[in-house]
């Protein structure tokens, strides 16, 4: 029985033991596809020569100074690397070792820059329903998973959430997608003047909703609208981009596709491709700018910030990604990765949407096809599919619908941008079989 403190405390996982390219292998020898990249973290694949090599010689070098004393090359060059493709006006980085620590830095800057500004009334943080930030407190308070938040509710602080864009099941039938986004968007506006805009510091949201949802992408126009709203009220649009970033899109940033650039940004999985645990905030020159001329300072640090070893091996991470052109072939496979879900599952009884970009796609599993009736999460169905991918060597990120019916049982694709057509294939095959032998 293990003595660690899983998910499920009952635990029974299989153990991992080696990775190679896309493949997880256990300790029976099984090989498992890794179709997720875990949580949409293994962009690179396990094992990668360029990757150890690197670790190898930061290693060997230094793995380890502290901030307060240091700075060092590895933290150095990622930082400059990571401006020198980052959104229009972001200009500094900080780098944490997760995504919720992303998140919390993000949340806590934003508040810090009014404060600097002489503007302490703004402390609300506006954010969605049925999305995923992180589960340090802050990081929870502005999540839109109820379940996750219930137990904590009395330790979270205040949070207020509009409606996701989320076209399947929210779009009305006398409106076009574009007018549905715009209509979603202004909750946004609604939110901020009920709210008053002088106490309001920041809206925060997934640039695609990644695990709550299933991998839903806005549709044309949202972000822009935003982006317009936040600025009329001098509020700070926070974008979590911790897995649909760095490249899982087929960019390096998703918010390129939307044509807007945020005030704060957090990335991490994709950043360090699971060969180190790393996250980072991006700020804006506007945000850093304000620090300077007030307390000069952003009192928020970690014991582990800049991570030398863990640097090094994500700035090796990004080059081999730019070196190899990587987001040529997510976009390119991601193409086919689409064209085969639509194949095996466009017609599918059950399955309702598929939808996604690059190598991140979500399908919705439903009761009823034509109705869109989710499945009675009492048969937690998102587990019993997982189970069958595992037993069918296939690694996939299910998630639950939600009790009220407003989201159904889903499945997260998140293939490593190394997977070659046959990989695709390979991973739909079996995806296919596990759905029908789960329901
Ligand atoms: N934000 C998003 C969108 C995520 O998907 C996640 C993790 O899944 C997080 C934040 C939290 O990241 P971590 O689990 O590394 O703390």
């Amino acid at each position: 029985m293990s003595q660690i403190l899983h998910r499920s405390i009952a635990g029974g996982y299989p153990t991992a033991v080696s990775g190679e390219g896309v493949w997880l292998i256990d300790s029976d020898g099984k090989r498992y596809l890794d179709g997720s990249g875990g949580a949409a973290v293994s962009c690179l694949g396990h094992g990668h020569p360029d990757i150890r090599a690197a670790m190898h010689a930061q290693i060997d070098k230094l793995a380890y100074a502290h901030t307060s004393f240091f700075t060092s090359q590895p933290a150095e060059e990622l930082a400059e690397h990571l401006i020198a493709r980052a959104p229009n006006g972001l200009s500094h980085v900080f780098i944490c070792s997760s995504g919720s620590e992303a998140v919390e830095a993000c949340l806590k800057l934003a508040r810090h820059y009014f404060v600097e500004r002489g503007e302490p009334k703004r402390i609300q943080f506006i954010s969605r329903r049925q999305s995923y930030h992180g589960i340090t407190v802050g990081a929870l308070s502005v999540g839109g998973r109820m379940k996750d938040r219930a137990p904590f509710k009395e330790m979270l602080l205040q949070g207020h959430h509009i409606a996701p864009c989320y076209a399947y099941r929210d779009q009305r039938a006398d409106e076009t997608l574009e007018q549905y986004g715009l209509r979603v968007a202004d909750e946004l506006e609604a939110k901020i003047l009920e709210l008053g805009p002088e106490t309001v510091a920041a809206f925060v949201a997934e640039t695609v909703v990644g695990a709550t949802l299933g991998c839903v992408p806005p549709v044309p126009g949202y972000f822009k609208r935003i982006r317009e709203i936040c600025d009329r009220h001098g509020v700070l649009l926070i974008l979590d981009e911790v897995m649909s970033g760095m490249g899982r899109t087929g960019t390096l940033h998703a918010c390129e596709q939307e044509g807007i650039a945020p005030d704060l940004m957090a990335i991490a999985k994709g950043l360090g491709a699971g060969y180190v645990p790393i996250g980072a905030m991006l700020a804006s020159s506007q945000i850093i700018a304000a620090v300077r001329q007030g307390s000069g300072a952003f009192p928020h640090s970690q014991t582990y910030n800049g991570h030398p070893l863990a640097c090094a091996t994500a700035l090796a991470v990004q080059q081999v990604i730019e070196r190899d052109d990587l987001l040529a072939n997510v976009r390119r496979q991601g193409a086919h990765l689409e064209r085969r879900l639509k194949e095996r599952f466009g017609n599918h009884h059950h399955v309702g949407d598929v939808r996604g970009r690059g190598h991140f796609w979500g399908i919705e599993l439903v009761a009823d096809r034509a109705s869109k009736t989710p499945f009675d999460p009492a048969l937690k169905l998102h587990a019993r599919v997982k189970q069958a991918a595992m037993a069918h060597g296939l690694m996939v990120y299910p998630m639950g619908g939600t009790a009220d019916g407003n989201a159904g049982d889903h499945v997260l694709l998140a293939p490593p941008f190394i997977a070659d057509a046959a990989i695709m294939d390979t991973l739909v095959e079996r995806l296919g079989e596990a759905v029908d032998a789960a329901i």
